[in-house]
């Protein structure tokens, strides 16, 4: 009687493990397809979710931002191993704007120490628009240095006189693109000087209040910064950079730092798609900075990064059909960071 017993224990064992083992196996299969990175899939991908850029509007409240081609669209992705695939108009160069606020941070924190830079601003996320400061009148501090008040502030940090702090800023987005071509369009950079009387306010608010102590140069380090002109590809370049403890594609690890990119990409995640940021993280889970030039950079932590161009924006301030496309490869690789 027990043996018998046993013996049908020992079988039931068996299959349920041997059902376990094709279950697995089976699964492992599709992802391995469907992990996959191909130029083709990024194809499909672009063609499915370009016409959703007719649904946003490029931004010109910067006159010079408004000449820029609403059709153009780029996807571009630095792999796990750091190989680039990239489609779309490539090579086709737009502003960086405030993705260019991610560089800033880490030079101000490399210079400065997480704690000075934090003491003057929050780690708040947003609920607000990227140009809001109401809360410099209630805290005395920016919300976060992803939003333009804490930028502005983040950039007046970054030692040196006149243009040094945008100098640096440079070199670190020449760096970590390895793109030493990279410059700022100086038509752009005017015409931000010329009509950012609302950074301007800002700029002097925070002076006011002793959180700002230099002179006007440090604004134009922040619009010169805004200015610099990239592609998708190095989006997606700098997307690797943080996700991988700011390791380059290449392997380079001269600027390794785990902290430093845990820092960064917390903070894309909470703030870096603005009022969006809290539906966004639900949406497609994923660390992301958003600038007005169209750009979206992804970080998909320890893996890889995504770069988006795509010029029209919803009210929000980021890419429509940028959106679009990184919420289909996101949901196509399984890469939402809350999903096991
Ligand atoms: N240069 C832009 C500004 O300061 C950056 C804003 C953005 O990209 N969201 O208004």
């Amino acid at each position: 009687m027990q043996k018998s017993l046993f013996l049908k224990l020992f079988v039931l064992f068996v299959t349920v493990n041997m059902s376990c083992f094709s279950l697995n196996a089976q699964k492992k299969s599709t992802i391995a397809t469907d992990n996959k990175i191909t130029e083709k899939v990024l194809q499909e991908i672009l063609q499915q979710n370009k016409h959703f850029a007719t649904q946003g509007k490029v931004a010109d409240y910067i006159p010079e931002l408004g000449k820029i081609n609403a059709d153009a669209i780029a996807l571009s992705v630095v792999d796990t191993n750091g190989k680039v695939i990239s489609v779309g108009d490539v090579s086709k160069k737009f502003t960086i704007q405030s993705i260019s606020k991610i560089i800033a941070l880490m030079v101000a924190v490399q210079e400065n120490g997480e704690e000075a830079v934090f003491k003057n601003m929050g780690y708040f996320g947003s609920d607000k628009p990227f140009n809001h400061f109401g809360n410099l009148e209630i805290t005395g501090k920016p919300l976060n240095p992803m939003m333009n008040a804490g930028a502005i502030l983040t950039t007046s940090m970054i030692k040196g006189d006149g243009e040094i702090a945008f100098e640096k800023i440079l070199k670190m987005v020449r760096f970590i693109t390895k793109n030493e071509s990279i410059n700022y369009n100086t038509a752009v950079y005017q015409s931000e000087k010329e009509t950012g009387h609302r950074n301007r306010g800002m700029f002097y608010i925070m002076k006011n209040s002793g959180l700002i102590t230099g002179t006007e140069d440090q604004l134009d380090n922040y619009f010169k910064q805004c200015s610099i002109e990239v592609t998708a590809e190095d989006l997606a370049k700098i997307g690797y950079f943080f996700a991988n403890e700011c390791v380059r594609f290449d392997g380079d690890s001269t600027y390794k730092n785990t902290d430093l990119s845990n820092l960064i990409q917390s903070q894309m995640l909470t703030a870096g798609m603005y009022e969006f940021s809290g539906e966004y993280a639900r949406r497609i889970g994923l660390p992301s900075k958003s600038g007005v030039g169209g750009g979206i950079t992804v970080s998909v932590p320890g893996k890889m990064g995504i770069g988006i161009f795509s010029a029209p924006l919803d009210t929000h301030g980021n890419s429509v059909a940028g959106y679009q496309m990184i919420l289909d490869f996101s949901k196509k690789f399984h890469l939402n960071i809350f999903q096991p």
